[in-house]
């Protein structure tokens, strides 16, 4: 006979086997012989209280992997008679329901700490890896709420560890103040193997993987890696730990703002070296103008990079290139100069000999009339032509040999002037003080400008701000509306600076897009006002391309110039903080504060 499959067939066949069996009708050997008979699978056969147990509990709403995996270890349990490892298993699973688990971190906690961290600069974690760790950990643990909480919390002290600015007071990686202010606390168990291979891992870390890196661009912060990294060698205890982790942490951030400076470097680099082969077409007057640029660039390279000497030299061959196209146009107007005049000269030549030609031509027919003449009235007609044509003849060699010498003078003086333009060539960039684009004073207008503010700042004792500008998406604006609408807003900017500012400021183009204002008798506050104001300006005053209105902003550094400071130093403060102007979102003015360059 067939085994039954209908639930009342293999009911009916249970009964009848309990009879036949003569096996007591508990629950218990009905559902044993019950699932016998239907041929149930061995991990479906659970007591019925386990099956109880298993209704109820998945009637509860969140059905993670865990709270499955926990079932199953509990109907084993229970198939096996383990009694005994159920209620814990029971208890875990109404635990994840929600509110009971033991949660890594309260989530409002995590939210507010992840918010935190999200927008706090980290070395390690750029935005970029801060979004592919999130997803991932979103990815794997959205369902079960506990865990996610788990690897959430873990991802924030990851993110925290490294980052630049000390968080622990949420995430309780022990830089909280009142441990580090804390008295020598309990020496660290140095033989621990933890601990030994911790301090073995940065210090490798430090002097192989991070010291070659800087040791080509920056001795002095290699030098730094190397004393960290000592120091941690040298760890003893808890107390040392604490002291020595915001060190490391601000090691990082140095690191990391080095990184920065770098790209930095290299974009001017590139867009100087841009600028020298766009050039090279250029060039008509002689090779030495060629070599000389050349020449320019090599020295830069053979240096160790430094962005101002960058700027120095784009700004340097950016007015060579600008007065060489003015003085290309008139050498052109020079050398055709003279070429007319070779014309002339020529021209006078043919119609001289040809005057001559006919001259000798009368010559030989009056020759010919005097030895026929046969009377002397005939021959004085004869020699009155004679004498005229002479005469005539003499005019015309008199007027060749003026005019000969008028195109030799002009020549000359063509020639002059080509000689006087080549040497202004040479020496332009010596010359010249204002930005021939836009009118302001340029890098060697500003080196005057600076030290007669300096001197002036002294003698009446008052206070000087500087500030450093850069107009903020330039680039973008130069490939979508085309260079000439990039000058036009150089342009349009310069203007707006002048009038708003006071006479006695100075404006000057830095490099391309940047400009350098000195703000004399001026103290901080009203100058990153001022700055603010100009920008708030710039929004109301379009700068108009073939009826486009664009918007120009610009970032800015403002900072007070030290007495007798270089200009370099104030210049450098003052890039810091239109750095970091850009990295906060551009569009803004960031003072930076003198005090502030000793930290850097
Ligand atoms: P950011 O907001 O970060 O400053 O970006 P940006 O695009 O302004 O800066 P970036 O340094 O990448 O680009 C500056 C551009 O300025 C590159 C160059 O083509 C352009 N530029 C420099 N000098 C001149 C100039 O005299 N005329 C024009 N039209 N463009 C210039
Ligand atoms: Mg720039
Ligand atoms: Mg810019």
């Amino acid at each position: 006979m067939p085994a039954p499959t209908n639930p009342t067939d293999i009911a009916r066949e249970t009964l009848r086997q309990l009879m036949l069996r003569r096996i007591p009708p508990t629950p218990d050997h009905y559902a044993e012989i019950y699932d016998g008979i239907a041929e149930t699978p061995d991990d479906e056969r659970v007591p019925p209280l386990m099956r109880e147990i298993d209704r109820s509990l998945h009637a509860l709403p969140r059905q993670g992997q865990e709270f499955l995996r926990l079932i199953k270890q509990m109907r084993q349990s229970a198939r096996l008679g383990e009694w005994q490892d159920v209620p814990p298993l029971v208890i875990r699973a109404i635990e994840l329901q929600g509110g009971q688990a033991k949660l890594a971190m309260p989530w409002s906690d995590l939210v507010r700490e992840l918010v935190r961290l999200w927008d706090m600069r980290n070395p390690l974690y750029t935005p970029t890896r801060k979004q592919e760790t999130l997803e991932r950990v979103l990815i794997h643990f959205s369902n079960e709420s506990d865990l996610l909480n788990e690897k959430l919390a873990a991802l924030l002290q990851a993110w925290s560890e490294t980052s630049g600015e000390t968080s622990s007071e949420t995430t309780g990686i022990g830089t909280s103040p009142d441990i580090a202010d804390a008295p020598p606390s309990t020496a660290l168990d140095t033989s621990d193997t933890a601990w030994h291979d911790w301090r073995e891992a940065v210090t490798q870390a430090l002097e192989l993987g991070v010291m070659p890196t800087l040791l080509t661009h920056d001795a002095e912060l290699a030098e730094e890696v190397r004393q960290i990294s000592n120091e941690a060698r040298a760890l003893g205890n808890e107390h040392d730990l604490q002291k020595w982790l915001p060190r490391l942490k601000k090691l990082w951030l140095k690191i990391e703002l080095q990184g920065q400076q770098e790209r930095r470097l290299s974009d001017g680099l590139l867009s100087l070296l841009r600028l020298l082969t766009d050039n090279m077409g250029e060039l008509l007057v002689d090779d030495s103008w060629l070599q000389g640029q050349v020449a320019v660039v090599q020295e830069i390279m053979a240096r160790p990079l430094n962005m101002r000497l960058i700027y120095d030299a784009e700004a340097g061959l950016k007015e060579v290139i600008y007065k060489q196209s003015l003085l290309k146009h008139n050498l052109h107007d020079a050398q055709s100069t003279l070429k007319s005049m070779a014309t002339t000269f020529l021209d006078r030549l043919g119609s001289l000999s040809a005057s001559t030609e006919q001259y000798q031509e009368k010559i030989r027919q009056y020759a010919a009339k005097v030895q026929t003449a046969d009377n002397p009235a005939t021959l004085k007609f004869v020699l009155d032509d004679i004498m005229h044509d002479t005469r005539t003849l003499q005019l015309d060699v008199l007027r060749s040999r003026d005019e000969l010498v008028t195109a030799r003078h002009e020549a000359d003086q063509a020639q002059q002037r080509v000689m006087q333009l080549e040497r202004e060539l040479r020496e332009v960039s010596e010359k010249v003080r204002e930005d021939q684009l836009t009118g302001a004073l340029n890098r060697r207008g500003l080196e005057e400008a600076y030290e007669v503010e300096l001197s002036r700042m002294a003698r009446q004792h008052t206070p000087m701000a500087l500030a450093l500008l850069d107009i903020d998406n330039f680039k973008k604006l130069n490939d979508q509306m085309g260079h000439a609408a990039g000058d036009g807003a150089l342009v349009h900017l310069v203007q707006v600076i002048r009038e708003l500012l006071r006479p006695t400021d100075v404006v000057s183009r830095y490099g391309g897009e940047e400009f350098v204002l000195l703000l004399p008798d001026t103290d901080l506050e009203d100058a990153t006002q001022i700055l603010q104001r100009l920008q708030r300006e710039l929004t109301r005053r379009f700068f108009m391309h073939n009826n486009d209105k664009l918007l120009i902003t610009f970032s800015a550094g403002v900072t007070m110039v030290q007495p007798d400071e270089h200009r370099a130093h104030a210049i450098e403060r003052a890039d810091h903080g239109m750095y970091r102007a850009k990295l906060l979102g551009k569009n803004r003015v960031e003072a930076e504060p003198a005090s502030a360059a000793a930290n850097q």
